[in-house]
C-alpha cells in the first residue's frame, strides 16, 4: 500500500514516516514525485490547513494523501502562535527566532500562567481530493523559562510535558528520545488514532 505524505518538513516527515511505516504502508514524499506545488496555509485552524494540503496534493497526484498541520497554542497568548507557529517571528521555519520571541512574550510570567498545548491535525484525502478522515491529537504542558534538552525541533526545548502518569511527565520534549516523544506527543496520538481507523480504510486504499 502506498500513501503520499504531503509534507516538506524533514523533521516532521521523519516522525510521521517512522510511525506510518510500522503499519506496513509505503510512504512517498513530494520529493519522490518531483515536487508538488506549495499549498497556501490560509485557514484559521490546524484542521482546515491539513484538509486543504491533503486535498490539493491528492488531486494533483491521484494518490491517497496524508497531510498534517501542527503547532503550539499558548494560554497566556490567547492560543498564539497557533497556525502561525512556523513563522511566529517572521521567517518560516526559523526555530531559534521563534523560540526567542516566545520567551520574550512570556517574560516574567509565573509557572502557573505558562500553560500551553501542542496540536496536530491529520487529514487523509482520497485520490479525488475528498476527505476520508480528519483526526486531531494534543499534548499538554508549559513553556519553560529557558531551553532544556538537546532535541532541536521547533519549540521542543521550551515545552515541558506536564500530563501526569507518563514516563515523559515533567520532561521537556527536547529531552526525550524519538520513541519517548512519540508515546505522548500530539503527532503520535493523532497517528495512533489514524492507525486504529486503518483496518477500515485499508480496503479502500489498496
Ligand atoms: P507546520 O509545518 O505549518 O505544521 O508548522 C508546524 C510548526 O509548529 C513547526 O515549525 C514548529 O515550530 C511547531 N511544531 C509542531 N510540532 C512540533 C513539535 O512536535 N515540536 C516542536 N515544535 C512543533
Amino acid at each position: 500500500m502506498e500513501l503520499l505524505l504531503a509534507s516538506g518538513n524533514a523533521k516532521k516527515l521523519r516522525e510521521l514516516r517512522e510511525l506510518i511505516e510500522e503499519l506496513g504502508i509505503t510512504i512517498l514524499t513530494p520529493g519522490d514525485l518531483g515536487g508538488l506545488a506549495q499549498t497556501v496555509e490560509d485557514r484559521p485552524d490546524f484542521a482546515g490547513n491539513a484538509a486543504k494540503k491533503a486535498s490539493e496534493a491528492a488531486l494533483a497526484t491521484g494518490m491517497w494523501t496524508l497531510a498534517d498541520d501542527s503547532g503550539l497554542e499558548v494560554d497566556a497568548l490567547d492560543g498564539a502562535p497557533g497556525v502561525l507557529s512556523a513563522r511566529f517571528a517572521g521567517q518560516h521555519g526559523d526555530d531559534a527566532a521563534n523560540n526567542r520571541l516566545l520567551l520574550e512574550k512570556l517574560h516574567g510570567l509565573p509557572t502557573e500562567q505558562r500553560g500551553a498545548r501542542f496540536i496536530c491535525a491529520l487529514a487523509l484525502a482520497r485520490p479525488d481530493g475528498t476527505l476520508a478522515a480528519e483526526i486531531e491529537g494534543s499534548a499538554r504542558g508549559l513553556i519553560l523559562e529557558e531551553p532544556r534538552g538537546s532535541g532541536d525541533f521547533g519549540y521542543d526545548p521550551l515545552f515541558l510535558f506536564t500530563e501526569p502518569g507518563h514516563a515523559a511527565s515533567g520532561k521537556s520534549f527536547a529531552s526525550l528520545t524519538p520513541l519517548e516523544k512519540t508515546a505522548v506527543s500530539h503527532r503520535g496520538r493523532a497517528l495512533r488514532k489514524l492507525a486504529s481507523l486503518l483496518p477500515t480504510l485499508v480496503t479502500a486504499i489498496t
